[in-house]
């Protein structure tokens, strides 16, 4: 604050009492052999945050964090096995974006797509979540749409609720992960506090509020969640739902204690909801070579996994 001269003396001088310029730290940088790049941030307190940037063609797309480590404690996830640290707040959720843009060498304006599937939970850091999202929309500030923004949640049914009362209008993600309560329960143990009709009741007046199409994300476990009857089950409770289904093969790392559905496995679910009449992709995850995809985010500094 000390060298912003051009402010009156006295504004310098108070500054620092309530604002801080932001010591977002880059720890290291993990750039994967598809392009994509995982970014490990420091914070004021020590703690860590970790960004994917992924850039498509058409598009370019963060993924940030909301929490130091998850409180959901999925058993596929390496952030749940983590536990949970602290809720980041507004200011460094959005600040992940501005870092990694800076670190491309791109304006934080180019950064078009974000998507809130990094560490944590958003609808358990509500406040600061929508916090950042309300900044990200500004035309002020970064300017971006609501379509380009997804909040991906495990399901909070009171969260999914405010979110839709609130109306930001992002895009919804569903980490649905099984057709039914006791299978989803084994994949995330906090589930056993909601059940999956809640859940779709949520879901379904979110899209009744917002008219956004929902993804329902689905990670492919061997032998817990792959067979095609569950395949026809999900089908079954996402009828009459404007949904897609993204399919997301397990990404391993290093004690995971589940294995991923091979790759015919995959398939035949994936035509078994194509016969249901349930739109779906099979996703396969980028930056899988630095620990950067779906369920690796964990903080490690040195290259996780050869794989
Ligand atoms: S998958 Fe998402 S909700 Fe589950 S533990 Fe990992 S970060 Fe948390």
């Amino acid at each position: 604050w000390g060298e912003m001269t051009d402010l009156p003396r006295r504004l310098r001088e108070a500054l620092p009492a309530e604002w801080r310029i932001s010591e977002f730290a880059l720890v290291q940088a993990f750039p994967s052999a598809d392009g994509s790049v995982k970014y490990l941030f420091t914070l004021h307190d020590g703690q860590r945050a970790e960004a994917v940037y992924l850039p498509y063609a058409d598009r370019k797309t963060v993924c940030i964090s909301c929490q130091v480590g998850c409180p959901a404690g999925c058993t596929f996830c390496a952030t749940g096995k983590m536990g949970f640290g602290r809720n980041l707040t507004g200011p460094e959720i959005l600040d992940q974006i501005l870092a990694v843009a800076y670190h491309q060498g791109l304006s934080p304006r180019e950064i078009r797509n974000v998507v809130l599937m990094g560490m944590g939970e958003p609808l358990l850091n509500y406040e600061n979540v929508t916090w950042a999202v309300r900044r990200m929309l500004n035309k002020h500030a970064l300017a971006m749409s609501p379509r380009r923004i997804t909040l991906s949640t495990v399901g909070i049914p009171k969260g999914i609720r405010r979110l839709a009362a609130d109306d930001l209008g992002v895009k919804l993600a569903l980490s649905l992960h099984a057709p039914d309560d006791e299978t989803r329960k084994k994949i995330i143990p906090t589930a056993h506090r909601y059940t999956i009709a809640e859940i779709m009741d949520a879901v379904r007046a979110y899209f009744d509020r917002t008219k956004r199409r929902v993804t329902i994300e689905y990670t492919m476990l061997r032998g817990v969640n792959d067979r095609e009857e569950q395949a026809r089950e999900l089908a079954r409770i996402l009828k009459g739902l404007v949904a897609h289904v993204n399919l997301i093969p397990f990404n391993l790392w290093e004690g995971a204690p589940v294995a991923g559905s091979g790759k015919k496995r995959i398939q035949r679910f994936a035509a078994a909801l194509e016969r249901a009449g349930v739109p779906v992709t099979v996703r396969w995850s980028r930056g899988v070579d630095v620990g950067a995809a779906c369920g690796q985010l964990a903080l490690r500094e040195t290259k996780p996994l050869s794989l």
